[in-house]
């Protein structure tokens, strides 16, 4: 079993007193920022003036200064911007200013794995990968509670960089829940594994596959949309709390007995095959090189496949049908906004009330 740090293995006094830069106030920028200062901590943020999180950042309480002065002296620069960007912004900002001992944290692993930022070799290079997005970040810290983090350490330089790591998670709230020690390359790559094969492409892909099958079959286009992707947050949801088991729990037994016998029919052996080809373009770096060739050259291929992809009938029907649903999340502006019928508006409020309630627990499962 893998060691979880908790706040009794964190010697804080490494970060405490020190010059902390937070490069890029977006998702995760801006719940590092303000739970490392509700820590206590020195927290300087760094941004291009004139960007659009500059005003929110004063607004929270920051006085953002340039990415360069913010790097001059800091003890510790967390690069806090998107993955493309952050190469470039890098070599010409963060380099020339970054003093000698000080430690660069990474949220995700890719620049440094792939080769793409080659910190100089007195400088520390550590990892803290929140395992959620910016917003939970926060709102769990606010709430006394935590995100568990993945943690790694790429280059020690002082001899201490695992202890600015560990301390920079402590400062988060990570270690409220549970840190793991990783390194970049499986950090990296299981985060794009699990996103490319499950998560984002392997679902959209068979939600799609089941709604195109049962509609060239002649069923109406609206009970294939609620079978095929509506359904899936219950038993998602079922899954998260308990595993396979629960939802086997939940289920009929016509569900389990179907489950059992016609999803490995599905999910076969061919898939499993371009699981592990996707896999190997991961580990090669296969799928790296043709990410940041599609960034230099305009992104087209990007651009093209995202607007098919939102153009898929599933998407259509799916938008209409759910703008009769105001309690949900991608209508939230409608709840806000009292724009939603009387009762729509109680089942927003509930609705609301839920999904606090499912953030609040997510934490600590
Ligand atoms: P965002 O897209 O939210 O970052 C936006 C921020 O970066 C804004 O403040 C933006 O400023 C700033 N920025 C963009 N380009 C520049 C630039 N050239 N110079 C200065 N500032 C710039 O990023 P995320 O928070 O999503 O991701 C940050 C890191 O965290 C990534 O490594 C990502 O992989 C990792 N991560 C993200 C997770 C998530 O849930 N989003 C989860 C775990 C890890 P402006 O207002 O000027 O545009
Ligand atoms: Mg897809």
């Amino acid at each position: 079993m893998a060691k979880v740090y908790r706040e009794k293995d964190v010697d804080f006094s490494v970060l405490q007193g020190k010059k902390i830069a937070v490069v890029g106030y977006g998702s995760q920028g801006r719940a590092h920022a303000l739970n490392l200062k509700d820590s206590g901590l020195n927290v300087y943020v760094g941004l291009r003036p004139g960007g659009k999180t500059w005003n929110q950042a004063s607004e929270d309480g920051f006085k953002p200064v340039t990415v360069a002065e913010a790097v001059k002296d800091a003890d510790l620069v967390a690069i806090l911007v998107p993955d493309m960007t952050q190469a470039e912004l890098y070599e010409k900002e963060v380099a020339p200013n970054l003093k000698p001992g000080a430690a660069v944290l990474f949220a995700h692993g890719f620049n440094v794995h792939y080769g793409q930022i080659n910190a100089a070799k007195e400088n520390d290079v550590v990892l803290i990968a929140p395992k959620s997005p910016g917003k939970l970040v926060r709102q769990t810290y606010t709430e006394g509670r935590g995100v568990p983090c993945l943690l790694a350490v790429h280059q020690d330089a002082t001899g201490k960089a695992f202890d600015v790591a560990l301390a920079y998670a402590h400062g988060l709230g990570g270690t409220r829940a549970a840190v793991l020690t990783t390194s970049f390359a499986e950090e990296t790559e299981t985060d794009l594994f699990g996103e490319q094969a499950v998560l984002c492409g392997g679902v959209t892909e068979l939600v799609a596959a089941g709604y195109d099958t049962l509609v060239a079959a002649g069923y109406q286009p609206e009970a294939a949309y609620f079978e095929c992707l509506h359904e899936l947050k219950l038993i998602v949801d079922l899954i998260y709390e308990g595993g396979f088991a629960r939802m086997h729990e939940f289920v009929s037994e016509t569900a389990k007995y179907g489950d059992l016998t016609r999803g490995p029919r599905v999910v076969d052996g061919h898939a499993r095959e371009a699981m592990k080809k996707v896999l190997q373009e991961i580990q090669s770096g296969e799928f790296a090189r043709e990410w940041i060739n599609e960034n230099k050259t305009g992104r087209k291929n990007y651009n093209a496949l995202l607007e098919k992809d939102l153009k898929h009938p599933v998407e259509v029907v799916g938008k209409e049908l759910r703008s009769h649903m105001s309690w949900l999340a991608g209508n939230q502006s409608a709840c806000q906004t009292g724009a939603a019928q009387a009762q729509d508006q109680a089942a927003c409020a509930t609705k609301q009330a839920q999904q606090q309630k499912e953030k609040e627990t997510a934490s600590v499962r």
